[in-house]
């Protein structure tokens, strides 16, 4: 726990002072006003620390409904605890179709079109796999071979049957599960960005644990500032980002990792070895309107490594990318290199644009 929030902490929406860590250490749920017509507020859901802050009339009473939605949905998608949806169809496994509510059908869809996007880079099913890594309890252990091979057996995204029509979910083999932490904080900012827009909020600025999303601009009539941090060093950032109406979200290695004789094993997962994913990259940062598929994509062109991932940027219209290397290059995707202020020369990282 110690550890997430120091990462946490690292985390810099510059545009606030968000990085009081000692007050953040606390834990402790906090609403109230921000300066003027502002409020924000603090929480712990989804295991992770999360802050928003929003301007306008309604401010306050906007986030306390902000922070029930964000409750409300952690209810069903965590994999933990015994009563969620997730709980429900993983119990399900190989025995019967579980019913499920609207919004965890729209997440399962997301990632099965996540999924086919990224030729199975994106698998929710690889859950057994995640845990047995211990990274869902956080007790971490190096599976051995035949123990990889077997449970690789049980991540195949084609025997996860979502019934639009009956609103049901089915694992059809016994001992398969799905995880959806690799994309359930992007969609709950998708859907806490609704909630806000509804009730007339224009300004606003969400991070879940570090999962930002920038709603219009700050009172100043500017952009917002999003940091990306350096993956290499917490402490400092490569760039900073200037958004309005969109998320930022980024995966890394360096974010949840342990050591086992002198190696580093973290929790993005390569679907087809079961081994944390070692292509080349240290972070992805995608940044697009979409924050469910920006979470999952930010996973899966991680697992898929640079070139992969940069086909697929081509292709599609929707998002854009900051890619972080192991040779300490920062690449970012054209459609935001105006909006992108890179600053990780004095790290040593050197700087490209990439091309459509
Ligand atoms: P993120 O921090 O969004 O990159 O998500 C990482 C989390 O997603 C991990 O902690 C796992 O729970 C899950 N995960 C790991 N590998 C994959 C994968 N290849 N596809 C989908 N989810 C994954
Ligand atoms: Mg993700």
């Amino acid at each position: 726990m110690k550890k997430k929030l120091v990462l946490f902490c690292m985390i810099a929406i510059t545009a606030f002072s968000v990085t009081a860590c000692a007050e953040q250490a606390k834990l402790a749920r906090e609403i109230g006003k921000d300066a003027k017509n502002g409020a924000k507020v603090q929480l712990f859901a989804m295991d992770t620390i999360m802050d928003l802050q929003a301007y306008g009339e309604n401010a306050e009473e906007s986030l306390a409904d902000a922070e029930k939605e964000i409750h409300r949905l952690e209810k069903l998608f965590s994999i933990t605890s015994p009563n969620s949806e997730v709980t429900k169809i993983n119990e399900g496994a190989g025995k019967e179709p579980i019913e499920i509510s609207e919004d965890t059908k729209k997440l399962l869809l997301s990632a099965e079109d996540i999924n086919e996007l990224t030729d199975g880079a994106f698998d929710i099913t690889i859950a057994p796999v995640v845990k047995a890594w211990g990274f869902t309890e956080e007790i971490h252990h190096v599976p051995n071979k035949e123990e990889l091979e077997h449970l690789l057996t049980l991540v195949d995204r084609n025997s996860l049957e979502v019934d639009k029509e009956k609103n049901t979910a089915f694992l059809k083999k016994e001992g398969m599960a799905v995880d959806l932490g690799g994309i359930a904080k992007g969609y709950t900012s998708d859907r806490v960005t609704e909630l806000l827009k509804d009730q007339g909020i224009t300004s606003a600025i969400l991070s879940l644990g570090g999962n930002i999303s920038a709603i219009g601009l700050r009172e100043n009539g500017e952009k917002w500032r999003v940091a990306v941090q350096d993956p290499r060093n917490k402490e400092e950032y490569i760039g900073v980002l200037n958004v309005t109406d969109q998320s930022v979200i980024t995966s890394g290695g360096y974010q949840r990792f342990f050591e086992d004789n002198g190696k580093i094993y973290h929790h993005i997962i390569d679907p087809k070895t079961g081994f944390p994913a070692e292509e080349g990259l240290l972070s992805v940062t995608i940044v697009s309107t979409n924050g469910t598929k920006a979470d999952g994509l930010s996973t899966s062109l991680f697992v898929m490594g640079l070139e992969k991932a940069t086909e697929i940027w081509r292709t599609s219209h929707d998002f854009e990318v900051i890619f972080v290397t192991d040779q300490n290059k920062v690449l970012v995707t054209e459609g935001i290199a105006s909006s992108f202020e890179f600053e990780g020369e004095k790290q040593g990282y050197t700087y490209d644009v990439i091309e459509r």
